[in-house]
């Protein structure tokens, strides 16, 4: 750990006697006793500081952070788009935030009026019929489609279907969503320019399958163009197609799910309509569904009803039943809708187009000295196999490491599987021409520097707080307390 840069924890900052606030004592006598056996034998063991301590200590802290508002963050499949401030301020107004969430409809008519426009306006942007808004995240919101796509075979007394589809390009939560709601996952091959191999996924159709889950644009960027034969194909044995739309950039305004042939889908709020998202959270994702799978969507949903007044409705006799709290996590909903409404139907369509221009413009500027394993357009994001060059032994490991050195986020690195090298870079539309080009001049500058002097490239990054972490130690035995780190740092 670099201590110039990175501080002293606070524990170490601590001097007996010393304080941020003081209380004065108001009088009142502790009215309960609390048994001996439950009371402490020693005192907290607390850091004393003063509060100059405490303010600069968490700012300095705060620096060595990197966010989407301190620079440009590429990180591919995860869509790190600039979350404009009117969101934020939408999302923490005291009319939506100081809610209870049990009030009684007719206090809070305009807040139930803005989700029932979110479920609308998804609805229109996915191409389905309804949505329902409560998942707390992209992958619960697969769990919650394969639900729905359960509760739709089992209403047909059609309990034969125990797999599910998924091409091997997929990302990682569309298999893991498929085993937790009980299904065997079969994979799907993909074809050298990574669509999904059709023969292979005929060959594995019949009636024991329940869905069939695409990415489309699939996770190396490029768009399926056999959607509808496939649909077709997976109709044809009685099988549903789910959506996995946790990044919708590129469609926004241009294409729509539901007009492919799928039936169920999820969004990411959290990724295409702008959220601060990262490190777990918050998220939000909603699920849709088409015409005549309504009924299993889980609940509570906002209803409107024909005078124009909104109710909140608890439970329908098919429903799933529910998977949040209550109507989901309001606070990011809010940031979508202010985001959907913010850029109105005209500034949607620009998003789709944008988001992959930015990505084409990179990928065309780079090609030369990152190899590009699927040449063509991509939409949104694109996947280079490391550098083109390989004899220097720098890996994207490296690359990556050293765009830390020239203030950039990492873009995703080592995923997809597909490539032994994969470095998934997404620009998307929030970015200036002059960030992608300093960012193309900082990628550039590494493959020659590559060649030049590849042990130093190796050895980055130079300038960050932390060089090099034991990632495998980190996983194994995270350090998380201080008491733990001061175990880990004791001299022995
Ligand atoms: C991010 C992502 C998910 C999962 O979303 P979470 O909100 O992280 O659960 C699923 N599929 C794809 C393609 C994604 O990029």
């Amino acid at each position: 750990m670099n201590r110039r840069l990175y501080g002293q924890l606070i524990f170490e900052l601590s001097h007996p006697g010393r304080k941020g606030v003081k209380v004065p004592d108001n009088g009142v006598e502790f009215a309960v006793d609390i048994p001996s056996a439950l009371m402490r034998e020693t005192p907290l063991d607390l850091p004393e500081v003063d509060e100059p301590t405490v303010a600069r200590h968490y700012n300095n802290l705060s620096t060595n952070n990197f966010g989407v508002d301190t620079g440009f963050y590429p990180l591919g499949s995860c869509t790190m788009k600039y979350n404009p401030k009117i969101n934020e301020e939408i999302a923490s107004h005291r009319d939506f935030r100081d809610l209870h969430p049990l009030q009684p409809s007719w206090s809070v008519q305009g807040a139930l009026e803005a989700y029932y426009t979110l479920q609308e306006a998804l609805s229109e942007v996915g191409g389905m019929a309804e949505f329902s808004l409560n998942p707390y995240a992209g992958a619960q919101g697969e769990l919650t489609g394969l639900f729905v796509i359960k509760a739709y075979h089992e209403s047909r007394r059609d309990y034969a279907r125990d797999k599910v589809l998924i091409p091997d390009s997929a990302h990682g939560t569309n298999p893991a969503s498929a085993a937790l709601a009980g299904y065997k996952i079969v994979e799907v091959k993909s074809l050298p320019d990574g669509t999904v191999d059709t023969d292979d996924l005929l060959s594995k159709l019949d009636d024991t399958v329940a869905a069939m889950m695409m990415t489309n644009p699939n996770t190396v960027g490029i768009f399926e163009r056999n959607i509808p034969a496939i649909a077709e194909a997976v109709h044809g044995v009685g099988a549903l197609m789910y959506y996995d739309g946790a990044n919708l950039n590129p469609l926004l305004g241009v294409a729509r799910p539901g007009d492919m042939g799928f039936d169920v889908m999820h969004i990411n709020l959290h990724k295409t309509f702008s959220t601060p998202h990262g490190g777990g959270g918050p998220g939000s994702g909603p699920v849709g569904v088409r015409d005549g799978l309504q009924q299993f969507l889980p609940m509570p949903k906002v209803v409107k009803s024909a005078e124009g007044s909104y109710e909140v409705v608890t439970d329908a006799a098919t429903s799933l039943g529910s998977v949040s709290h209550w109507l989901g996590n309001f606070a990011v909903e809010l940031r979508a809708l202010a985001y959907i409404l913010s850029l109105g139907a005209d500034g949607l369509m620009e998003v789709g187009k944008l988001s992959t221009l930015n990505a084409n413009y990179i990928k065309e500027r780079l090609k030369d000295l990152y190899l590009l394993p699927i040449d063509g357009l991509c939409k949104h994001e694109m996947v280079f196999d490391g550098l083109a060059d390989k004899s220097t032994g720098v890996t994207t490991l490296n690359v990556a490491k050293r765009l830390l050195d020239m203030g950039y986020h990492a873009p995703t690195i080592y995923f997809p599987l597909l490539f032994h090298e994969s470095l998934m870079i997404e620009p998307t539309e929030t970015e200036s021409l002059e960030t992608i080009d300093a960012f193309i001049d900082a990628m550039r500058r590494i493959a020659i520097e590559a060649k030049e002097s590849p042990e130093m490239v190796k050895d980055a990054p130079h300038d960050t707080p932390i060089s090099h972490p034991d990632d495998t130690a980190a996983a194994i035995s995270p350090v998380t307390t201080y008491r733990q780190w001061l175990a880990a740092n004791e001299p022995s």
